[in-house]
């Protein structure tokens, strides 16, 4: 059981880490959600596209260990006999709840972003998908005007 209760914490702490690591410790380029304009601008719409999924997963991910974690919270409660053991399961298990919610949402939202650009992303008079170069931006860097790179057609991005 103690066995157990430690896996619990080691997976609560690492959601923690992975929570906290979204407080602003990343530097510019490894930013964890780098805004459209910005990526375009950095290293170009196809590898931003494919950061934004890859990021996304990876809460995937998350929510899925902290899934685990939550039953295994719940698992060890039932075996357990004092109340202050007790305690120390819920408090575990809440913070895994939050923890796996939170990635849950930031899973969906992240998903939804690439997705939502990776729509326009195509060039609307020569059907080229993805190589295109930033014109301009508006302050939130998610309306964007592009420019195909093909064939030099202009159009707005809004994500
Ligand atoms: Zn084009």
């Amino acid at each position: 059981m103690a066995l157990r209760r430690a896996h619990i914490a080691h997976i609560a702490h690492a959601a923690y880490v992975a929570h906290d690591s979204h407080g602003g410790h990343a530097t510019e380029g490894s930013k964890a959600n780098m805004r459209l304009a910005e990526g375009i601008r950095r290293v170009g719409f196809r590898k931003w596209y494919e950061r934004q999924l890859l990021q996304s997963h990876g809460h995937l991910v998350l929510t899925f260990l902290c899934l685990v974690a939550v039953f295994g919270a719940l698992e060890a409660m039932r075996g357990t006999l004092g109340w202050a053991e007790r305690v120390e399961e819920l408090a575990t298990l809440v913070l895994c709840a939050g923890a796996g919610l939170w990635a849950l949402r930031r899973y969906l939202l992240l998903l939804n972003h690439a997705e939502l650009a990776a729509s326009q992303a195509e060039c609307p008079q020569c059907k080229t998908y993805g190589r295109l170069e930033l014109v301009q931006s508006d302050d939130s860097g998610e309306r964007v005007t592009v420019r195909c790179r093909g064939c030099g057609h202009g159009w707005r991005i809004e994500v």
